[in-house]
């Protein structure tokens, strides 16, 4: 039998999608996603892994037991297609209390494996070969993966250092009469920008104008630091054509459960139910319900979460100054991007293949977020994760201290 990579066409979707995700190897094979290699080298060489954005430390203890308890408690079946009600309730729960948005638990919020699905499942509901899906740039790997499976074309507009915050006017040229959805994230990995009210607003009123969709990846909702998350469908025009996604894994420091969610309008909502029925069908049911606690611990619960993970992202951004890079101060999420280029770098690319090597600390090299043509702007930009320990971040900053003599 002919190996997959002879036997399919180009048009093959495994083929698209690791073309959409930048996955295909310079000889056409491929390749695994960044992630996955830079994790792989971090194991193989022993480096400090500030690449994956995992956490190093488990969530909260009471939610940790309450999934014990459900498999204990025989909660090991199939869960409901679109999730269990008291997790489904404590989702529009979450909504009402932080944003004021009333979404009815029965008709407006699925429950999801990971926001990943959401995202799958709303982009192949609603988006049809032909059709233009708008994205910033760089852009999570994902995207360019599901977008390209859904046979859609995928447009950027550009995100550029130090804000990493998008222009108005070149997100205008984005769009055109077959642009079907804007796919948003904010906060924005791998940037780690906060979208302010108005240039949220102002992508809402594109959005009206083109009559798009707004899909709003919201997965680091509760880590932002400083700013408030402001949830796009708040805005005046927006409600009715977005899709909000969240997930369990950043908030709540569980990534490995694949808890996510959306809410919406109920007739999206439908639309998107029907082709997740045919993704996963349903999953985790013993977490659905710790999670379900979750979402319903104490507000200084989400605030020491995101004032814990600031401090250690200005320990990690301290030594990455001192090791002498160009830092751009996050808003949020796990990541800070620096520029290397004064270090005299110009390709991160490869220096992330090398770090590990040269000084035992694992990055992402912030080109393989975009299209081969939005990879110049960001040449030499590299992303770290600081979710991690303290005390490894101090370890990391020193080890990267010495990365100037080593070059
Ligand atoms: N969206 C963004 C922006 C992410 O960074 C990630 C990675 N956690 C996901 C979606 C995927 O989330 P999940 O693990 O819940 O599928
Ligand atoms: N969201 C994580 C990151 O950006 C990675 C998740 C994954 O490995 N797919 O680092």
């Amino acid at each position: 039998m002919q190996p997959p990579a002879e036997r399919a066409s180009l048009a093959a979707p495994w083929r698209r999608a690791a073309q959409g995700a930048n996955l295909l190897a310079a000889d056409g094979g491929l390749g695994v996603t960044i992630f996955e290699e830079m994790t792989t080298l971090a194991v193989q060489t022993g480096a400090i892994n500030l690449g994956q954005g995992f956490p190093d430390e488990d969530g909260p203890q009471s939610m940790k037991d309450a999934a014990r308890d459900a498999i204990a408690a025989g909660a090991n079946q199939y869960a409901p297609g679109k999730g269990f009600p008291v997790l489904r309730e404590a989702v529009a729960a979450h909504q009402e209390r932080f944003y004021g948005l009333a979404v009815d638990p029965e008709s407006e919020v699925i429950i999801t494996t990971g926001a990943t699905e959401a995202l799958a499942a709303s982009l192949l509901a609603f988006v049809q070969p032909g059709d233009e899906v708008v994205t910033f740039e760089p852009f999570y790997d994902a995207y360019g993966a599901i977008i390209s499976l859904a046979g859609a074309t995928h447009v950027t507009a550009p995100l550029s250092a130090p804000d990493f915050l998008p222009e108005l006017a070149s997100l205008e040229a984005a769009f055109s009469s077959r642009t079907r959805a804007i796919l948003l994230n904010n906060p924005h990995n791998p940037a780690g920008s906060v979208f302010p009210r108005e240039l949220l607003q102002g992508i809402v009123d594109l959005a009206v104008k083109h009559d798009a969709l707004i899909i709003s990846d919201e997965v680091y909702e509760h880590l932002t630091f400083g700013v408030p998350h402001i949830p796009v469908a708040t805005l005046p025009g927006a409600a009715d054509r977005t899709i909000t996604i969240s997930s369990a894994g950043k908030t709540f420091s569980f990534t490995g459960w694949k808890i996510g969610w959306l809410s919406g309008p109920k007739d999206l909502v439908a639309a998107v139910r029907t082709v997740k029925q045919f993704l996963s069908y349903s999953s985790g049911t013993p977490f659905q319900g710790a999670v379900a606690a979750g979402l319903a611990l104490p507000d200084e619960f989400f605030a020491d979460a995101a004032s814990t993970l600031q401090r250690k992202r200005d320990i990690l951004s301290a030594g990455l100054r001192a090791a002498g890079f160009d830092v751009f101060t996050p808003q949020g999420t796990y990541f800070v991007n620096v520029d290397t280029a004064p270090l005299g770098i110009t390709d991160s690319v490869d220096l992330a293949r090398r770090l590990p090597g040269l000084v035992g600390v694992a990055a992402i090299p912030v080109p393989v977020f975009c299209h081969p043509e939005g990879a110049e702007r960001v040449r030499s930009l590299l992303r770290f994760a600081f979710c991690k320990k303290v005390d490894l971040l101090e370890e990391a900053a020193a080890r990267l201290a010495t990365l100037g003599s080593k070059l």
